[in-house]
């Protein structure tokens, strides 16, 4: 039967490239919910909407024309046509996004969708990819699939989130590239704090911190709760 695996973290925990190689590693689709916040900011911006006005925001969430693969070796976000993968990954959207994640209008529209997403990759019948799905985000293990098979809350020091941030963008985890990461990775996961918790592991939900472990270790971590 179906496995459903729902991953929570702050940014920097490393959860997207973890839960993708635990999907391809176990054969499963994969979901990065992030990216769902990510490609409405993008949109909000590409079509002009004040991201202050919440009813305008809301308005044009609903109607976001995103097509957004499953599958761990071929992830793709597309928003009308056009290929966001790299766009959405700058920093004007990581500065922004948390003013569309806070719209408690979007996170209606963007549960819903993700929800039917896990579902769809949950029914046998129907599977694109493999047999199940890893989700990833912030409140997927609480709100969006608190009955998910395994649930797990990935977390790590200050530190190390800002080291491994620090070198995602910057190349480099010198001080002067932790320091260009700080203000924004933490002034994001306390705007999202406001209206999701992910800093602390809800019921049932296995804490795996991986402040000291590298990628490899990260992985077989996560493994190793699923095969629990
Ligand atoms: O995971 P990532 O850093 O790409 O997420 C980008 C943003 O999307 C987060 O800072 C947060 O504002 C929002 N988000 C969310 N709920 C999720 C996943 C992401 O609010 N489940």
């Amino acid at each position: 039967s179906a496995l459903v695996v729902a991953v929570d973290g702050p940014s920097g925990s490393g959860k997207s490239s973890v839960s993708r190689e635990v999907a391809r590693r176990l054969g499963l689709a994969y979901l990065d919910t992030g990216a769902m916040y990510r490609a409405a900011t993008w949109w909000c911006l590409h079509t002009g909407v004040a991201l202050d006005d919440r009813a305008a925001v809301a308005q044009a969430v609903r109607d976001l024309p995103l097509d957004q693969g499953v599958n761990p070796d071929a992830p793709h976000v597309v928003v009308d046509g056009t290929p966001v993968d790299d766009a959405i990954r700058e920093t004007r959207i990581s500065a922004a996004v948390s003013a569309v994640a806070t719209n408690l209008d979007v996170r209606d529209e963007l549960r819903r969708r993700q929800r039917a997403a896990i579902t769809e990759q949950a029914d046998a019948s129907s599977f694109s990819h493999g047999r199940g799905i890893v989700a990833e985000g912030r409140d997927i293990t609480t709100v969006v699939a608190p009955d998910a098979d395994v649930r797990v809350l990935l977390t790590a020091s200050e530190e190390a989130r800002l080291a491994r941030r620090a070198r995602d963008v910057h190349g480099s985890d010198d001080a002067a590239s932790v320091d260009a990461t700080r203000d924004q990775v933490l002034r994001r996961d306390a705007d999202d704090s406001t209206v999701v918790q992910f800093h602390v592991a809800a019921d049932g939900v296995v804490t795996v911190d991986s402040s000291d472990l590298d990628f490899e270790q990260t992985v077989a971590a996560v493994l190793a709760v699923v095969e629990q």
